[in-house]
């Protein structure tokens, strides 16, 4: 069966045209899916019913299905999703304000090697197809009450996004085209540990997308530790595509800096990234370490934080700190997936477990 979500301009109105059905079908179907939030093709209640039964007969419209849903009262909501070969992958919907964000995934798993982030613990397993990533948009659309859509997305879920980059292409185009989540590329942002020759590829592509680029580090040296696939990536070589790509599309380029108590958090750090990012039109996201179990890693007292991040204001760097929202639901990358399995193992380990009980209570 064909995955309808699976982007392909031609692959729908080919179809309807094989059975002899009008062309213009499609995008009656396209509006269900994109704006009628529907469950099944049974739902599409102006399409003639025998057209229904055989998109039913042809067409998977889900092929993910949500294993866990759960909320914070700071309206963070984090779907992990169960894909058709049984792997799993996390995204999260994020209020703030009149803003309806969501934060999706685009490997099962990551390669990069973050030696501080849940999700690339067990490497990565395999790229999301086009029609997996549109799935996660679609999926967290439905959390939304009628009347509110979503309005935009941060590509900052599991996996690194430019090694994945044709199909997440093919997926971003169907949240920006109007017929699809009409969302603008400008509140688009696609989130890399910095791979320079993919940068560039996007700089060719005239791509519109917003760039945010991770640094966690000011130097090679301790970023080599931190981000294990930064050995043969010097920084300069990432800023320098960055800054191509800010020359070229004028969209807003941000760094991302993951704030590590007593590894990357000192007054020394704050200097080095500050001259680093001299004299460019840039924001630095600094992201107070979450902390995942398990792994060694803390967040930063608050005094270490302001320390920091006066050093940088001081120095004309303009800063933002990230929230850090839905603590409570294991929000940051790979962490929610990573409990589930743990908790899993651990009840299949005791005989009086009760098997696929995880201890993270499910709201839907
Ligand atoms: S932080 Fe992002 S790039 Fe790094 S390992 Fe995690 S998912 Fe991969």
């Amino acid at each position: 069966m064909k995955h309808l979500l699976e982007p392909d301009a031609r692959a729908l109105p080919d179809w309807l045209a094989s059975h002899g059905l009008p062309r213009y079908r499609a995008a009656q179907i396209r509006r269900w899916v994109f704006a009628g939030r529907v469950r099944s093709f049974e739902e599409m209640s102006d399409l003639p019913k025998d057209l229904r039964e055989k998109l039913a007969a042809d067409f998977q419209l889900w092929t993910t299905r949500v294993a866990l849903h759960t909320a914070t009262d700071d309206g963070t909501e984090k779907l992990l999703l169960e894909l058709a070969d049984g792997q799993q992958i996390e995204c999260v919907l994020l209020r703030d304000g009149p803003r309806r964000s969501i934060c999706i995934s685009t490997q099962v798993g990551c390669a990069m090697g973050c030696v501080f982030c849940a999700s690339g613990l067990n490497g990565v397993a395999r790229n999301l197809t086009a029609g997996e990533i549109v799935e996660q948009m679609l999926q967290l659309d439905r959390l939304l009450p009628v009347g509110e859509r979503l309005s935009h997305i941060v590509v900052m879920g599991m996996g690194e996004p430019l090694a994945n980059l044709d199909r997440l292409l093919i997926a971003l185009g169907e949240a920006s085209d109007p017929s699809g989540l009409g969302i603008s590329p400008r509140r688009i942002t696609i989130s890399t540990v910095g791979l320079p020759e993919a940068i560039n590829r996007l700089t060719e592509l005239e791509s519109r997308y917003n760039l945010a680029v991770s640094l966690h580090a000011p130097d090679d040296a301790l970023r080599n530790e931190l981000v294990k696939v930064s050995k043969n990536i010097p920084l300069a070589d990432i800023l320098r595509a960055a800054d191509r790509y800010f020359e070229a599309s004028g969209r807003r380029l941000t760094f991302e800096y993951v704030l590590l108590g007593g590894l990357n958090d000192h007054l020394d750090h704050a200097r080095r990234l500050a001259e680093l990012l001299r004299g460019r039109t840039a924001l630095l996201n600094v992201i107070p370490y979450n902390p995942v179990a398990g792994l060694p890693y803390r967040t930063p007292s608050s005094s270490a934080q302001n320390r920091f991040l006066d050093v940088l204001r001081t120095a004309g760097i303009n800063v933002f700190v990230r929230e850090r929202k839905g603590d409570k639901i294991n929000a940051a990358c790979g962490q929610l997936r990573r409990s589930v399995e743990q908790a899993k193992q651990a009840a299949s380990s005791e005989s009086t477990a009760t098997p696929g009980v995880v201890s993270i209570a499910p709201l839907a």
